[in-house]
Protein backbone atom coordinates (compact mmCIF):
# COMPACT_ATOMS: atom_id res chain seq x y z
CA UNK A 1 0.00 0.00 0.00
CA UNK A 2 1.40 3.42 -0.63
CA UNK A 3 2.33 5.53 2.32
CA UNK A 4 -0.57 8.24 1.72
CA UNK A 5 -3.03 5.67 1.76
CA UNK A 6 -1.52 4.25 4.82
CA UNK A 7 -1.14 7.15 6.70
CA UNK A 8 -5.42 8.22 5.52
CA UNK A 9 -6.09 4.14 6.55
CA UNK A 10 -4.32 4.61 10.27
CA UNK A 11 -5.14 8.32 10.57
CA UNK A 12 -8.97 7.65 10.28
CA UNK A 13 -9.01 4.64 12.95
CA UNK A 14 -7.74 6.99 15.66
CA UNK A 15 -9.46 9.28 18.06
CA UNK A 16 -7.73 12.53 16.35
CA UNK A 17 -11.15 14.51 16.89
CA UNK A 18 -10.67 13.81 20.91
CA UNK A 19 -7.47 15.02 21.30
CA UNK A 20 -8.13 17.69 18.99
CA UNK A 21 -10.42 18.72 21.58
CA UNK A 22 -8.75 18.72 24.40
CA UNK A 23 -5.48 20.79 22.61
CA UNK A 24 -5.30 24.78 22.86
CA UNK A 25 -3.78 24.29 19.20
CA UNK A 26 -4.80 21.82 16.23
CA UNK A 27 -4.62 18.87 14.29
CA UNK A 28 -4.21 18.16 11.17
CA UNK A 29 -4.39 14.82 9.31
CA UNK A 30 -5.04 13.14 6.11
CA UNK A 31 -8.44 14.33 4.45
CA UNK A 32 -10.53 11.45 6.07
CA UNK A 33 -9.97 12.04 9.87
CA UNK A 34 -12.28 14.20 11.36
CA UNK A 35 -10.30 16.94 12.43
CA UNK A 36 -10.64 20.81 11.13
CA UNK A 37 -7.96 22.19 9.38
CA UNK A 38 -8.29 25.28 11.78
CA UNK A 39 -9.16 28.06 8.62
CA UNK A 40 -12.56 27.05 7.38
CA UNK A 41 -11.36 28.49 3.81
CA UNK A 42 -8.64 25.63 3.63
CA UNK A 43 -9.77 22.15 2.88
CA UNK A 44 -8.64 19.54 4.83
CA UNK A 45 -6.71 18.31 1.70
CA UNK A 46 -5.09 21.85 1.20
CA UNK A 47 -4.52 21.69 4.98
CA UNK A 48 -2.51 18.08 5.26
CA UNK A 49 -0.45 19.27 2.25
CA UNK A 50 0.73 21.97 3.63
CA UNK A 51 1.29 20.76 7.57
CA UNK A 52 3.39 17.33 5.80
CA UNK A 53 5.56 20.02 4.15
CA UNK A 54 9.09 21.03 5.04
CA UNK A 55 11.51 23.35 4.16
CA UNK A 56 13.45 20.55 1.78
CA UNK A 57 11.49 19.78 -0.76
CA UNK A 58 12.83 16.83 -1.37
CA UNK A 59 11.06 15.43 1.43
CA UNK A 60 7.85 13.81 1.28
CA UNK A 61 6.40 11.94 3.65
CA UNK A 62 2.87 11.37 4.84
CA UNK A 63 2.55 11.17 8.91
CA UNK A 64 -0.41 10.48 10.12
CA UNK A 65 -1.29 12.99 12.23
CA UNK A 66 0.57 16.36 12.78
CA UNK A 67 0.01 18.30 16.32
CA UNK A 68 0.25 21.80 16.45
CA UNK A 69 1.28 23.06 19.93
CA UNK A 70 0.45 25.57 21.69
CA UNK A 71 1.52 24.71 25.07
CA UNK A 72 3.58 22.29 27.24
CA UNK A 73 -0.10 20.82 28.24
CA UNK A 74 -0.87 20.07 24.52
CA UNK A 75 3.03 18.41 24.25
CA UNK A 76 2.34 16.54 26.72
CA UNK A 77 -1.24 15.09 25.75
CA UNK A 78 -0.14 14.86 21.90
CA UNK A 79 2.92 12.23 23.62
CA UNK A 80 0.67 10.65 25.56
CA UNK A 81 -1.81 9.86 22.45
CA UNK A 82 0.83 8.54 20.41
CA UNK A 83 2.53 6.84 23.28
CA UNK A 84 -0.82 5.04 23.99
CA UNK A 85 -1.27 4.05 20.43
CA UNK A 86 2.23 2.79 19.43
CA UNK A 87 2.74 5.93 16.93
CA UNK A 88 6.32 7.24 16.42
CA UNK A 89 6.75 10.64 17.59
CA UNK A 90 9.18 13.07 15.17
CA UNK A 91 9.55 16.35 16.57
CA UNK A 92 9.49 19.42 14.44
CA UNK A 93 10.28 23.04 15.37
CA UNK A 94 11.76 24.92 12.79
CA UNK A 95 10.92 22.47 9.86
CA UNK A 96 14.77 23.18 8.57
CA UNK A 97 16.13 19.20 9.33
CA UNK A 98 17.61 19.11 5.99
CA UNK A 99 17.22 15.29 5.91
CA UNK A 100 13.80 15.75 7.14
CA UNK A 101 13.87 14.04 10.06
CA UNK A 102 10.83 16.21 11.47
CA UNK A 103 8.28 14.08 9.51
CA UNK A 104 8.19 10.76 8.82
CA UNK A 105 5.69 8.36 6.46
CA UNK A 106 2.93 6.18 9.04
CA UNK A 107 4.66 8.61 12.22
CA UNK A 108 2.92 11.29 14.15
CA UNK A 109 4.12 14.73 13.82
CA UNK A 110 4.77 16.80 17.46
CA UNK A 111 4.72 20.29 15.97
CA UNK A 112 6.39 23.42 18.26
CA UNK A 113 6.56 26.20 15.40
CA UNK A 114 3.59 27.99 17.52
CA UNK A 115 5.32 28.14 20.90
CA UNK A 116 7.46 30.87 19.70
CA UNK A 117 8.29 33.13 22.16
CA UNK A 118 11.70 34.39 23.82
CA UNK A 119 12.15 36.53 27.15
CA UNK A 120 15.73 38.22 27.62
CA UNK A 121 16.64 38.81 30.96
CA UNK A 122 19.42 41.30 30.52
CA UNK A 123 20.58 41.86 34.29
CA UNK A 124 20.94 37.71 34.26
CA UNK A 125 22.34 37.66 30.74
CA UNK A 126 20.25 34.63 29.89
CA UNK A 127 17.26 34.05 27.02
CA UNK A 128 14.78 31.70 27.75
CA UNK A 129 13.22 30.64 24.97
CA UNK A 130 10.43 28.66 23.28
CA UNK A 131 10.92 26.02 20.59
CA UNK A 132 8.78 27.11 17.87
CA UNK A 133 11.16 30.00 18.09
CA UNK A 134 13.81 30.91 14.95
CA UNK A 135 17.30 32.31 14.52
CA UNK A 136 15.48 35.86 13.59
CA UNK A 137 13.32 35.77 16.87
CA UNK A 138 15.96 35.25 19.45
CA UNK A 139 18.49 37.17 17.50
CA UNK A 140 16.49 40.20 16.93
CA UNK A 141 15.01 39.85 20.94
CA UNK A 142 18.53 39.93 22.54
CA UNK A 143 20.16 42.47 19.78
CA UNK A 144 17.57 44.80 21.53
CA UNK A 145 19.30 44.60 24.87
CA UNK A 146 23.05 44.52 22.94
CA UNK A 147 23.33 40.75 23.65
CA UNK A 148 23.83 37.35 21.35
CA UNK A 149 24.24 33.48 21.60
CA UNK A 150 25.78 31.51 18.83
CA UNK A 151 23.44 30.65 16.48
CA UNK A 152 22.87 29.46 12.58
CA UNK A 153 23.57 31.73 9.62
CA UNK A 154 20.04 31.66 8.31
CA UNK A 155 17.59 33.51 10.25
CA UNK A 156 14.76 31.53 9.42
CA UNK A 157 15.87 28.05 10.58
CA UNK A 158 14.57 26.83 14.15
CA UNK A 159 16.53 27.27 17.30
CA UNK A 160 15.29 23.84 18.48
CA UNK A 161 16.50 21.94 15.89
CA UNK A 162 19.64 24.12 15.60
CA UNK A 163 20.72 23.52 19.23
CA UNK A 164 19.75 20.06 20.13
CA UNK A 165 22.16 19.65 16.71
CA UNK A 166 25.17 22.06 18.15
CA UNK A 167 24.89 24.36 16.22
CA UNK A 168 27.53 26.86 14.53
CA UNK A 169 27.57 30.21 13.48
CA UNK A 170 29.90 33.48 12.94
CA UNK A 171 30.06 33.58 16.84
CA UNK A 172 31.40 29.97 17.09
CA UNK A 173 34.66 30.65 17.40
CA UNK A 174 34.54 33.30 20.24
CA UNK A 175 31.88 31.56 22.20
CA UNK A 176 31.92 27.97 20.99
CA UNK A 177 28.52 26.41 19.53
CA UNK A 178 25.02 27.24 20.28
CA UNK A 179 25.07 24.13 22.69
CA UNK A 180 28.02 25.19 24.15
CA UNK A 181 25.61 28.15 25.36
CA UNK A 182 22.53 26.15 26.83
CA UNK A 183 22.03 26.35 30.70
CA UNK A 184 18.67 24.15 30.55
CA UNK A 185 15.89 22.70 29.07
CA UNK A 186 12.38 21.72 29.63
CA UNK A 187 11.73 18.26 28.29
CA UNK A 188 8.24 16.07 27.87
CA UNK A 189 10.29 12.92 27.81
CA UNK A 190 9.27 9.60 26.31
CA UNK A 191 8.14 8.12 29.50
CA UNK A 192 5.72 10.95 29.17
CA UNK A 193 7.05 13.12 31.77
CA UNK A 194 7.58 17.08 31.81
CA UNK A 195 11.27 17.52 33.47
CA UNK A 196 14.13 20.76 33.76
CA UNK A 197 17.55 19.23 32.96
CA UNK A 198 21.08 21.83 33.59
CA UNK A 199 23.86 21.22 35.44
CA UNK A 200 22.38 20.27 38.50
CA UNK A 201 19.52 18.32 37.65
CA UNK A 202 18.95 15.48 35.14
CA UNK A 203 22.31 16.51 34.35
CA UNK A 204 22.18 13.15 31.68
CA UNK A 205 19.53 14.68 29.49
CA UNK A 206 20.90 18.32 29.67
CA UNK A 207 24.31 16.81 28.55
CA UNK A 208 22.64 15.21 25.65
CA UNK A 209 20.65 18.05 24.73
CA UNK A 210 23.88 20.05 23.86
CA UNK A 211 23.97 18.32 20.29
CA UNK A 212 22.86 15.23 21.08
CA UNK A 213 18.74 15.34 20.43
CA UNK A 214 17.06 14.57 23.29
CA UNK A 215 14.50 11.63 23.90
CA UNK A 216 12.05 13.80 24.55
CA UNK A 217 9.94 17.20 23.51
CA UNK A 218 11.91 20.25 24.88
CA UNK A 219 9.31 23.03 25.70
CA UNK A 220 11.82 25.56 26.37
CA UNK A 221 15.27 26.28 26.43
CA UNK A 222 17.76 28.43 27.87
CA UNK A 223 20.52 30.11 26.68
CA UNK A 224 23.98 32.15 27.99
CA UNK A 225 23.91 35.39 26.43
CA UNK A 226 27.40 37.72 25.49
CA UNK A 227 27.55 41.18 25.01
CA UNK A 228 27.59 42.40 21.08
CA UNK A 229 26.46 45.96 21.20
CA UNK A 230 28.66 47.00 17.71
CA UNK A 231 28.07 46.40 14.13
CA UNK A 232 29.93 43.47 12.59
CA UNK A 233 32.45 43.03 9.56
CA UNK A 234 31.75 41.19 6.45
CA UNK A 235 33.69 40.60 3.31
CA UNK A 236 33.39 38.30 0.38
CA UNK A 237 35.85 38.23 -2.39
CA UNK A 238 35.18 36.15 -5.57
CA UNK A 239 38.27 34.20 -6.98
CA UNK A 240 38.50 32.56 -10.12
CA UNK A 241 38.80 28.55 -9.12
CA UNK A 242 41.80 27.81 -10.57
CA UNK A 243 43.54 30.60 -7.81
CA UNK A 244 42.06 28.14 -5.15
CA UNK A 245 45.23 26.14 -4.42
CA UNK A 246 47.17 29.07 -3.03
CA UNK A 247 44.70 31.49 -1.83
CA UNK A 248 43.67 28.27 0.33
CA UNK A 249 47.14 27.92 1.60
CA UNK A 250 47.09 31.19 2.70
CA UNK A 251 43.57 31.12 4.62
CA UNK A 252 45.64 28.01 6.47
CA UNK A 253 48.24 29.94 7.18
CA UNK A 254 45.88 32.70 8.34
CA UNK A 255 43.35 30.49 10.43
CA UNK A 256 45.98 29.25 12.71
CA UNK A 257 46.16 32.26 14.51
CA UNK A 258 42.82 33.12 13.69
CA UNK A 259 41.31 35.70 16.81
CA UNK A 260 38.10 34.39 18.04
CA UNK A 261 36.67 37.90 16.73
CA UNK A 262 37.15 35.90 13.33
CA UNK A 263 34.89 33.47 11.43
CA UNK A 264 36.75 33.32 8.02
CA UNK A 265 34.80 30.30 5.55
CA UNK A 266 35.74 30.05 1.97
CA UNK A 267 33.26 28.03 -0.28
CA UNK A 268 33.24 26.74 -3.50
CA UNK A 269 30.02 28.15 -5.93
CA UNK A 270 29.07 28.81 -9.40
CA UNK A 271 29.16 32.38 -10.31
CA UNK A 272 25.20 33.28 -10.23
CA UNK A 273 23.94 35.13 -12.80
CA UNK A 274 23.61 38.56 -11.25
CA UNK A 275 24.45 41.76 -12.39
CA UNK A 276 27.25 42.35 -9.19
CA UNK A 277 29.24 39.68 -11.72
CA UNK A 278 31.65 40.13 -14.85
CA UNK A 279 29.21 38.37 -17.70
CA UNK A 280 32.04 36.79 -18.81
CA UNK A 281 32.09 34.76 -15.44
CA UNK A 282 28.95 33.80 -15.12
CA UNK A 283 28.43 29.77 -14.86
CA UNK A 284 31.89 29.66 -14.10
CA UNK A 285 33.32 28.06 -10.82
CA UNK A 286 34.94 30.14 -8.20
CA UNK A 287 36.40 29.91 -5.03
CA UNK A 288 35.03 32.86 -2.14
CA UNK A 289 36.76 33.77 0.39
CA UNK A 290 34.15 35.13 2.80
CA UNK A 291 34.44 35.89 6.77
CA UNK A 292 33.13 37.99 9.90
CA UNK A 293 34.55 39.72 12.18
CA UNK A 294 32.86 40.29 15.09
CA UNK A 295 34.72 42.20 17.07
CA UNK A 296 35.41 45.70 17.05
CA UNK A 297 34.76 47.09 13.38
CA UNK A 298 37.02 49.41 13.02
CA UNK A 299 39.55 46.22 13.51
CA UNK A 300 37.94 44.62 11.29
CA UNK A 301 39.05 45.98 7.24
CA UNK A 302 42.63 45.33 8.90
CA UNK A 303 42.03 41.80 10.07
CA UNK A 304 40.64 40.67 6.39
CA UNK A 305 43.49 42.64 4.38
CA UNK A 306 45.23 39.85 3.17
CA UNK A 307 41.36 38.57 1.65
CA UNK A 308 40.49 41.74 0.41
CA UNK A 309 41.29 43.82 -2.64
CA UNK A 310 43.25 40.78 -4.12
CA UNK A 311 44.58 41.32 -7.87
CA UNK A 312 43.24 38.06 -8.83
CA UNK A 313 39.69 38.80 -7.84
CA UNK A 314 36.66 39.48 -9.84
CA UNK A 315 34.26 40.40 -7.22
CA UNK A 316 34.50 41.78 -3.79
CA UNK A 317 32.76 43.82 -0.84
CA UNK A 318 33.38 44.56 2.41
CA UNK A 319 30.53 46.37 4.34
CA UNK A 320 29.86 46.78 8.33
CA UNK A 321 26.51 45.62 9.30
CA UNK A 322 24.08 45.47 12.57
CA UNK A 323 24.20 41.51 13.78
CA UNK A 324 20.63 40.77 12.75
CA UNK A 325 21.21 42.41 9.06
CA UNK A 326 24.31 39.71 8.88
CA UNK A 327 22.48 36.99 10.36
CA UNK A 328 19.50 37.02 7.80
CA UNK A 329 21.77 38.17 4.59
CA UNK A 330 21.93 34.43 3.45
CA UNK A 331 18.17 33.94 3.82
CA UNK A 332 17.55 33.99 0.01
CA UNK A 333 19.92 31.52 -0.70
CA UNK A 334 17.95 28.93 0.78
CA UNK A 335 14.45 29.23 -0.40
CA UNK A 336 12.07 26.76 0.93
CA UNK A 337 10.80 24.21 -1.84
CA UNK A 338 14.38 23.51 -3.54
CA UNK A 339 15.88 19.92 -3.30
CA UNK A 340 18.96 19.92 -0.78
CA UNK A 341 21.05 16.96 0.12
CA UNK A 342 23.76 18.26 2.35
CA UNK A 343 26.95 16.35 4.42
CA UNK A 344 29.89 17.03 5.63
CA UNK A 345 33.34 15.60 7.17
CA UNK A 346 35.57 17.51 9.27
CA UNK A 347 39.57 16.86 8.57
CA UNK A 348 42.63 17.61 11.52
CA UNK A 349 44.17 19.48 8.47
CA UNK A 350 43.19 21.37 5.37
CA UNK A 351 46.46 20.21 3.30
CA UNK A 352 47.44 20.85 -0.39
CA UNK A 353 45.77 16.72 -1.68
CA UNK A 354 42.36 17.95 0.06
CA UNK A 355 42.76 21.43 -1.42
CA UNK A 356 42.74 19.74 -4.51
CA UNK A 357 40.12 17.32 -3.82
CA UNK A 358 37.49 20.21 -3.20
CA UNK A 359 38.40 21.68 -6.12
CA UNK A 360 37.68 18.65 -8.53
CA UNK A 361 34.90 17.87 -6.67
CA UNK A 362 33.27 21.75 -6.81
CA UNK A 363 33.52 21.52 -10.88
CA UNK A 364 31.97 18.07 -10.80
CA UNK A 365 28.88 19.48 -9.03
CA UNK A 366 26.34 17.97 -11.24
CA UNK A 367 24.54 21.43 -10.09
CA UNK A 368 25.01 25.35 -10.55
CA UNK A 369 23.37 25.78 -7.11
CA UNK A 370 25.77 23.83 -4.97
CA UNK A 371 28.27 24.97 -2.83
CA UNK A 372 31.35 23.41 -0.69
CA UNK A 373 32.12 25.76 2.43
CA UNK A 374 34.99 25.04 4.39
CA UNK A 375 34.23 25.98 8.32
CA UNK A 376 36.62 27.18 10.40
CA UNK A 377 36.75 25.12 14.24
CA UNK A 378 39.43 27.57 15.48
CA UNK A 379 38.82 29.02 19.30
CA UNK A 380 36.12 28.28 21.54
CA UNK A 381 34.62 25.24 20.03
CA UNK A 382 38.05 23.05 20.32
CA UNK A 383 38.42 24.46 24.09
CA UNK A 384 35.82 22.17 25.15
CA UNK A 385 36.33 18.74 25.95
CA UNK A 386 34.84 15.94 24.04
CA UNK A 387 33.39 14.65 27.31
CA UNK A 388 31.25 18.34 27.57
CA UNK A 389 28.81 17.38 25.32
CA UNK A 390 27.90 14.66 23.02
CA UNK A 391 29.69 16.40 19.73
CA UNK A 392 32.87 14.56 18.81
CA UNK A 393 35.52 16.13 16.20
CA UNK A 394 36.38 19.34 18.37
CA UNK A 395 40.16 19.20 17.47
CA UNK A 396 39.59 19.45 13.47
CA UNK A 397 40.65 22.04 11.76
CA UNK A 398 38.08 22.42 9.50
CA UNK A 399 34.44 20.82 8.62
CA UNK A 400 33.73 20.29 4.85
CA UNK A 401 30.03 20.57 4.27
CA UNK A 402 29.28 19.52 0.57
CA UNK A 403 25.88 20.83 0.24
CA UNK A 404 23.67 20.05 -3.00
CA UNK A 405 20.57 22.06 -4.30
CA UNK A 406 18.74 21.49 -7.44
CA UNK A 407 15.25 22.18 -8.70
CA UNK A 408 14.60 19.45 -11.21
CA UNK A 409 13.37 16.04 -9.56
CA UNK A 410 14.86 14.03 -11.98
CA UNK A 411 18.12 15.15 -11.26
CA UNK A 412 17.49 14.29 -7.69
CA UNK A 413 19.88 10.46 -8.08
CA UNK A 414 23.01 12.47 -9.51
CA UNK A 415 23.04 15.27 -6.87
CA UNK A 416 22.86 13.05 -4.23
CA UNK A 417 25.22 10.45 -5.65
CA UNK A 418 27.85 13.44 -5.97
CA UNK A 419 27.32 14.28 -1.77
CA UNK A 420 28.03 10.91 -1.61
CA UNK A 421 30.91 10.55 -3.33
CA UNK A 422 32.80 13.45 -2.61
CA UNK A 423 32.33 12.54 1.31
CA UNK A 424 33.42 8.88 1.20
CA UNK A 425 36.44 10.24 -0.54
CA UNK A 426 37.01 12.36 2.53
CA UNK A 427 36.06 10.40 4.71
CA UNK A 428 38.37 7.97 3.93
CA UNK A 429 41.59 10.20 4.47
CA UNK A 430 40.38 12.15 7.30
CA UNK A 431 41.61 10.85 10.93
CA UNK A 432 38.63 12.31 12.87
CA UNK A 433 35.86 10.55 13.62
CA UNK A 434 31.99 11.59 13.60
CA UNK A 435 30.96 14.76 12.12
CA UNK A 436 29.05 17.87 13.37
CA UNK A 437 25.41 16.29 14.18
CA UNK A 438 23.45 19.56 12.24
CA UNK A 439 25.33 18.32 8.73
CA UNK A 440 25.53 15.23 9.12
CA UNK A 441 23.31 14.08 6.12
CA UNK A 442 20.26 11.07 5.93
CA UNK A 443 20.41 7.52 7.13
CA UNK A 444 22.12 5.74 4.53
CA UNK A 445 24.11 2.71 4.77
CA UNK A 446 27.40 4.91 4.33
CA UNK A 447 25.89 7.38 7.16
CA UNK A 448 28.61 8.21 9.96
CA UNK A 449 28.32 7.28 13.31
CA UNK A 450 27.79 11.03 14.16
CA UNK A 451 28.75 10.62 17.62
CA UNK A 452 31.43 7.90 17.40
CA UNK A 453 33.21 7.21 21.34
CA UNK A 454 29.98 9.26 23.06
CA UNK A 455 27.27 7.18 20.70
CA UNK A 456 27.23 4.27 23.58
CA UNK A 457 26.88 7.20 26.21
CA UNK A 458 23.81 8.75 24.18
CA UNK A 459 21.98 5.73 23.55
CA UNK A 460 22.25 4.78 27.56
CA UNK A 461 20.57 8.09 28.31
CA UNK A 462 17.95 7.38 24.97
CA UNK A 463 16.86 3.85 26.48
CA UNK A 464 16.44 5.62 30.22
CA UNK A 465 14.32 8.12 28.91
CA UNK A 466 12.76 7.22 26.27
CA UNK A 467 12.71 2.96 27.22
CA UNK A 468 9.67 2.52 24.63
CA UNK A 469 11.36 3.93 21.43
CA UNK A 470 8.55 6.41 21.51
CA UNK A 471 10.59 9.04 19.52
CA UNK A 472 12.90 8.65 16.38
CA UNK A 473 16.14 9.23 16.86
CA UNK A 474 17.49 10.45 12.90
CA UNK A 475 19.46 13.10 12.97
CA UNK A 476 19.02 16.35 10.83
C1 LIG B 1 18.98 26.94 5.39
C2 LIG B 1 19.66 26.23 6.53
C3 LIG B 1 20.72 26.83 7.17
C4 LIG B 1 21.36 26.18 8.21
N1 LIG B 1 22.40 26.80 8.84
C5 LIG B 1 22.98 26.19 9.90
C6 LIG B 1 24.02 26.84 10.62
O1 LIG B 1 24.40 27.96 10.31
N2 LIG B 1 24.57 26.18 11.67
C7 LIG B 1 24.15 24.94 12.04
O2 LIG B 1 24.68 24.41 13.01
N3 LIG B 1 23.18 24.30 11.38
C8 LIG B 1 22.59 24.89 10.32
N4 LIG B 1 21.61 24.25 9.63
C9 LIG B 1 21.21 22.89 10.03
C10 LIG B 1 20.10 23.02 11.07
O3 LIG B 1 20.66 23.38 12.30
C11 LIG B 1 19.36 21.70 11.25
O4 LIG B 1 18.80 21.33 10.04
C12 LIG B 1 18.32 21.80 12.36
O5 LIG B 1 17.82 20.52 12.64
C13 LIG B 1 17.17 22.71 12.00
O6 LIG B 1 16.36 22.92 13.13
P1 LIG B 1 14.78 23.11 12.98
O7 LIG B 1 14.20 23.28 14.33
O8 LIG B 1 14.52 24.16 11.96
O9 LIG B 1 14.44 21.72 12.34
P2 LIG B 1 13.26 20.60 12.50
O10 LIG B 1 13.16 20.05 11.16
O11 LIG B 1 12.03 21.25 13.06
O12 LIG B 1 13.87 19.65 13.53
C14 LIG B 1 15.00 18.86 13.24
C15 LIG B 1 15.17 17.81 14.32
O13 LIG B 1 15.49 18.46 15.54
C16 LIG B 1 14.83 17.78 16.62
N5 LIG B 1 13.89 18.73 17.26
C17 LIG B 1 13.36 19.85 16.71
N6 LIG B 1 12.61 20.47 17.63
C18 LIG B 1 12.67 19.74 18.75
C19 LIG B 1 12.11 19.90 20.05
N7 LIG B 1 11.33 20.94 20.39
N8 LIG B 1 12.36 18.93 20.97
C20 LIG B 1 13.13 17.87 20.67
N9 LIG B 1 13.69 17.67 19.47
C21 LIG B 1 13.47 18.62 18.52
C22 LIG B 1 14.12 16.60 16.04
O14 LIG B 1 14.98 15.48 16.10
C23 LIG B 1 13.92 17.00 14.60
O15 LIG B 1 13.82 15.89 13.75
C24 LIG B 1 20.95 24.88 8.60
C25 LIG B 1 19.89 24.27 7.94
C26 LIG B 1 19.25 24.93 6.91
C27 LIG B 1 18.14 24.26 6.21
Amino acid sequence: MDANREARETASKLPLDVLSQNLDGTVVAPAEAVVAPGDTDVTPDDAYAEARRVWNGMINEYPVAIAYCESVGDVLASVSFARERDLTVVVRSGGHSVSGSSVVSGGFVVDCSKMEWVRVDPDERVARVGPGATWGTLDRATQSFGLATPGGVVSDTGVAGLTLGGGTGYLSPKHGFTADNLCEVDVVTGRGERVTANADRNEDLFWAARGGGTPGVVTAFEFDLHPLDHDVCYFETWLPAEGAAPALAEYRRYQRDAPDESCVSPYFARVPADSWFPDDRRGEGALVLSGVYTGDPSEGRLEFDQFCDRSDSFAESFETMAYTELQSMMDAEFPAGRRYYWKSVPLAELDDDAIGALRGAAENAPSDLSTIVVWPMHGAVGRYPDSSSPIVGRDADVVVNVEAAWDDPTATAENVAWVREVCRRFRSSTSIDGTLPNFAGGTESDAVDVYASNAERLRAIRDRHDPDDVFLYERT
